[in-house]
């Protein structure tokens, strides 16, 4: 995969199509902050939804939270945030180069310019700071969370209680989490504000171990199955040294152009943030367990993801150029640019395409029946050709092309993005086809 294009084909697209762009660009742009445009937005809600429901809405066992982005500072002292949340850092003082130590091949070299003359190492704390009121003094101050799973943790006797949930059961939230990251780069894969989806799971300690391998498993199967990922992009990475109180942990790692990296992280946390916050808040966090007449602090499992990075890894995945027959679609180029996108997350699902002007009133009325069921887009402007070139850049699965014989027979014709073959069906049997296409 890493050789089959370049990143920098796939920003250029990003851009041109409107999927995701430089945040404030007219500006100069802001290092590690990005904007989804109308077709980023749609497919990185498509993928939060594919995401919750198959976390929150077909479990019984997880329950969902949309927690504030500021919480209390204390959340950041229990976690261990405040006093470790950091990276060591180096600056060339040569070329003036940021880096991250522990990403540096060759710590005492600048891996920009090659110099020696580097400034010791610096801790950094990667924790953004605010204040809340208007007093802007260190009594106020406030931080931007740096995960979304630390409010899970504080909130959770009470979402136990109102939800009436025993133990075993989970906790998900997406949401935005920031981190000052030294070096944003490789597009959105770092960057320093971005969205996570984490559940955490909470269990019996003789337990953890058993849901672990679940999660594990439920997490794989669902790049697999849902999101089409192929055995040869994706590995598991067990983390060779575990901190103190885990029993285990691993990153799913993905093949990027630019090398394999981290995409999610399915941790076994034991009891550290539950009895962090029960010691920092002073407020009982322990589970009576009625059966067994027995009281302990929960053991959590947690599996982590980063939206942004899911919807790269989807993009990375599905980005091709193929020399597919692209003359008979009235194409003088026999190449195209093709994003072959999972049905399921496609911002666009189908796209219906009137052949004239004349043809208006025929196809948009298809338009507005498709359009209640599938993400779909009218397109009348340009030739053909163009247009399903356009459709193929931006990933939709099935055009259906409105022509004068559908005046005549009610038939259209549906083009489908991968195999660029065509089907003459009954405007009237659209629904049906799509409902078996979309189900299989
Ligand atoms: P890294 O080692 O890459 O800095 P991490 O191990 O600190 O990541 P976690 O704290 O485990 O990452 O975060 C969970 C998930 O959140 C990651 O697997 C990733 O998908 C996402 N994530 C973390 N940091 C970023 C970032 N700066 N930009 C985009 N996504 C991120």
């Amino acid at each position: 995969m890493s050789k089959r294009f370049k990143m920098e084909q796939l920003v250029s697209l990003c851009k041109r199509r409107g999927f995701i762009f430089q945040s404030s660009e007219i500006y100069g742009g802001i290092n590690g902050f990005w904007d989804y445009g109308p077709l980023g937005v749609a497919m990185k809600r498509a993928i939060e939804s594919l995401w919750w429901g198959e976390m929150v809405e077909t479990r019984d066992n997880v329950e969902g939270l949309d927690s504030t982005i500021i919480c209390n500072p204390k959340i950041w002292k229990a976690s261990g945030h405040l006093d470790k949340f950091g990276d060591l850092m180096t600056d060339c003082k040569d070329c003036k180069a940021r880096h991250r130590v522990d990403q540096m091949e060759d710590p005492l070299k600048c891996p920009n310019c090659g110099s020696a003359n580097l400034t010791t190492p610096r801790e950094f704390n990667l924790m953004m700071k605010t204040y809340v009121g208007p007093v802007f003094d260190e009594e106020h101050v406030a931080y931007l969370r740096a995960e979304t799973c630390q409010p899970i943790f504080a909130d959770f006797n009470l979402i136990r209680i109102s939800s009436r949930q025993k133990l075993p059961f989970g906790i998900a939230q997406i949401g935005k989490a920031f981190r000052n990251e030294i070096n944003p780069r490789n597009f959105t894969f770092r960057s320093r504000e971005f969205s996570q989806m984490e559940m955490e799971f909470f269990c019996a300690a003789e337990e953890s171990l058993d849901w672990y391998e679940y999660w594990k498993n439920e997490r794989i199967k669902y790049y697999r199955e849902k999101l089409k990922f192929s055995e040869n992009v994706l590995r598991i990475h067990e983390h060779e040294t575990l901190a103190h109180y885990a029993k285990a942990a691993l990153d799913i790692e993905f093949e990027f152009p630019f090398g394999w990296g981290e995409l999610e992280g399915v941790h076994h946390r034991g009891t550290w943030d539950m009895s962090r916050h029960q010691e920092f808040s002073g407020e009982n966090l322990e589970y009576f367990d009625q059966d067994k007449s027995i009281k302990y602090i929960p053991t959590v499992v947690e599996t982590s993801v980063g939206l942004d990075r899911t919807m790269l890894a989807v993009l990375c995945n599905s980005y091709d150029e193929d020399t597919a027959d692209t003359k008979k679609e009235g194409q003088e180029e026999d190449k195209r640019i093709v994003l072959r996108l999972p049905e399921i997350v496609a911002p666009v699902q189908i796209a219906i395409l009137p052949l004239s002007k004349k043809l208006s009133d025929k196809a948009e009325g298809i338009f507005k029946d498709i359009r209640k069921f599938y993400r779909s887009e009218y397109d009348v402007a340009g030739s053909i050709g163009k247009r399903y070139r356009r459709q193929d850049e931006i990933g939709t699965p099935y055009c259906v092309t409105v022509d004068f014989d559908s005046l005549e027979n009610n038939t259209v014709t549906v083009r489908l993005r991968d195999s660029m073959t065509q089907e003459r069906i009954s405007a009237d049997q659209l629904k049906n086809y799509f409902t078996e296409k979309f189900t299989k």
